[in-house]
This record gives C-alpha cells, structure tokens and sequence, in this order.
C-alpha cells in the first residue's frame, strides 16, 4: 500500500472525527470564486446530490439528496423539524452526547418525544425499543445515531431498523460520523431520512449538512418545518425547480466536496473508504494496547471511525501535557467526552492511512515517557465499568 502524502507544509494531522485532515486537493478546489447562480455552479450542485445517492447502493431509487447550510448539527434539526409532523412523537434513542443533542432539539421545536436513554456508551437494542413502541402506540418516528461519535460506538442500526419496522414506525438516522464509510443500504436499513455532513468520512471541509430522504417523505414534509432556514421540503423544491440552493450557499465548501468526492469514489467508494478506516482503527488500538492503553469498548462495539482510550491511572499523566505532547509531534488529539471516567479520543477518519497510525502510537509513547508515566493502565473501576457491556 502507497503511504498518503503528508497534509501540507507540516500542518497537524486532525486525529478529529471532522473537520478532518483534508487531501491537497480538496483544498486546492477552494481557489476558485463560484456565481452560485451560474450554470456551472448548478452543475456542480446537482451532481454532489446524485453521487451522494448513488452511495446508498441499491433501493437508492426512492431517495433524494437535500443539502442544507450550515453544520452537521443544522442538517440534523431541520430534518426533525421537517419530518416530524407537530401531530407526532419520536422516541430518541440516546447513548452520548448527539442523541441528548436530538432531544434537546425537539423540546426546542417543542415536539413531543421520549428518550431511551443508555448513557455513556452502551447500545440501544431491539428488544428496549420494541418494548417501548408497543408501549406507547403514540411514538411516530424513532430517532437513532449511526456512529455515536462521543464514544466511538458503532451502533446497531439494521438490529434497531427491524424493530422500528416491525411495530410499523418511522425511523430517522443521524448518520453524520458514518455515512460515506459504513454502508447504509436501504435494503438492510428502512429509513424515512438520514443526515451526514461534508466534514466527516466524505473528508470535505465543513460548512453544510445533507438530508437523504424518501421521495414520497419530501413531498409529505412540505408545511411541517419550524422554520423557514430549516425547511427541509422548500429547499427541495426550489432546488427542484431551480437547481440552486434558496440562500447563500458555500460555494467553495460545495466545490471542495466535489473534489472530495470524486476522491471518495477513486480510492473505491464506501466499501474501500471504510477498509482504510478500519485498518487506521486496528493498527492504531494495537499499537495502543501494546503500550498498555486499554479501550473503552470491547472489539466488538469499536467504530471505524474514532477510539476512546482510557486515561492511564498514573499520577504522572495528564492529559493537557499529553495534549500538547502529541500536538509538537504533529497530531491533534481529541478529549473525552464521557460521564463516568476519564478519557480521551483518537479519530481515524481523514487523510491518514496506517503508516500515520504507525506514527501516532510512536509518538504517543514518546509522550508517556516524557511524562515520566510507567504504565498507560487505566483505573480498575474504569475497566470495572467496561465490563458491564456485552462482548
Ligand atoms: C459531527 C456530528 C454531528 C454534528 O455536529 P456539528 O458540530 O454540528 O457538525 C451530529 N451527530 C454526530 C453523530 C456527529 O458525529
């Protein structure tokens, strides 16, 4: 395998589940100004929307693609608002901090909802959520994360898919961290609509969201949204009618996310883009482990797309010297975002292979002994806690 060249000029590498490490090229596509009423950036336009449908892989016939401004967190509230009637009622299922985002969202909207909620880390199942929509016939739409990025969980999105069919509801995915490397087929996973946006495994830059939805739910939509910015339907439809986006949009964001796309689609779509990430995942915990680091999921739950390590015990480690250790070496870490123990978050996602995973586990070692840190071992009842979830 043919190592990536490295960002440019000695930048860090962004070891961040987006903004990400972004090809030279990608960023090279954002020297041009764009008239977001010309024909060419219409072009440009409607072709980011067919390649991101196209990524769907079969059944992608019922779908269409509607970007909107802004971050991922935009793309994820207008599809809620859109797509949930103010008749409706979703049950959310949270395991981190993006599904609590979600709930939060919904009191905003002030739409009813109820919340599974798992905690830190661990899954919601097909059985919690079958219990629970026969419970409450009153639920409409289930909302799941994909990839819930604060741990790093791959979440069961087809086991959770079934359950949300076989009790007749409709299920909205936030797909965000995972789309673009983790399949997300409409004959494994029924869904009304999901989001992503250009800064994760499409490795663009950031600047806007998209919405992938059933045609018949976009025709639906139209009247439901909160919001005029947010509308979910009205984008469509304009864009329908008019092949621009209603606003303002990033030009050079969207000219980027072409490049970054047609990249995707050399190194071999979805399937090759995930390989690259999982084998970044593997060599990373691997090399990890061997310095005495421990995950916090089981192999089993491990995403390809970031990894929670546990803090090691030792009163010598802390991590803003870590931090700043890794970062003279040229990696920028990420923090923990857990409840119950300390951690920290290594991405795996971005224009890195393992040759640069190889790297950053030299470098973490070099890290440790410069802080004097004997073992990387984390707290026993950090591990105690681990234990609770399911191999
Ligand atoms: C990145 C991400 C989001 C969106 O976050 P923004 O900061 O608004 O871009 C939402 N959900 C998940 C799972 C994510 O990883």
């Amino acid at each position: 395998m043919q190592a990536l060249p490295p960002p440019h000029l000695g930048e860090p590498y962004l070891l961040t589940p987006g903004p990400l490490t972004t090809s030279f090229e990608t960023k090279q596509a954002m020297l041009r100004d764009w008239g977001s009423w010309d024909g060419d950036f219409r072009q440009m336009t409607q072709d980011i929307r067919s390649r991101l449908v196209a990524m769907l892989g079969r059944g992608n016939e019922a779908y269409d693609c509607v970007p909107i401004q802004g971050s991922g967190s935009f793309a994820v509230e207008a599809m809620l608002g859109s797509f949930v009637p103010d008749t409706g009622k979703v049950l959310v299922l949270a395991n981190g901090a993006y599904g609590l985002r979600a709930a939060r969202t919904l009191q905003y909207l002030r739409r009813d909802h109820v919340v599974l909620n798992k905690g830190d880390y661990f899954p919601p199942r097909a059985d919690e959520v079958t219990r629970i929509l026969r419970d409450d016939p009153a639920i409409t739409h289930v909302f799941a994360v994909h990839c819930e990025t604060s741990s790093g969980i791959l979440n069961p999105i087809e086991e959770i898919s079934r359950a949300v069919q076989g009790e007749g509801r409709t299920l909205l995915i936030d797909s965000m961290s995972a789309f673009g490397a983790v399949a997300l087929n409409p004959d494994s996973v029924q869904c009304e609509a999901m989001v992503s946006s250009a800064n994760k495994c499409i490795e663009g830059v950031p600047g806007f969201g998209f919405v992938l939805a059933r045609k018949e739910a976009l025709i639906r939509a139209e009247g439901n949204s909160h919001s005029l910015c947010l509308d979910v339907h009205d984008q469509w439809a304009h864009m329908q009618r008019t092949g621009q986006w209603r606003f303002t949009p990033p030009t050079h964001v969207v000219a980027a996310f072409a490049a970054a796309l047609k990249a995707h689609e050399a190194e071999g779509g979805v399937a090759a883009r995930g390989a690259r990430y999982a084998r970044n995942r593997d060599v990373l915990v691997d090399g990890m482990r061997g310095l005495g680091f421990e995950t916090l999921l089981k192999d089993r739950w491990l995403s390809p797309i970031i990894v929670t390590f546990f803090c090691p015990a030792d009163p010598q480690f802390g991590f803003d010297r870590f931090y700043a250790l890794m970062k003279q070496q040229g990696f920028i870490i990420y923090p923990g975002k857990l409840t119950v123990a300390d951690s920290f978050r290594i991405g795996c996602i971005g224009q890195m292979d393992e040759h640069v995973m190889r790297q950053v586990v030299r470098a973490a070692r070099r890290a440790l002994d410069d802080m004097g840190v004997e073992s990387a071992a984390p707290s026993p009842e950090a591990l105690k806690e681990r234990g609770k979830l399911a191999a």
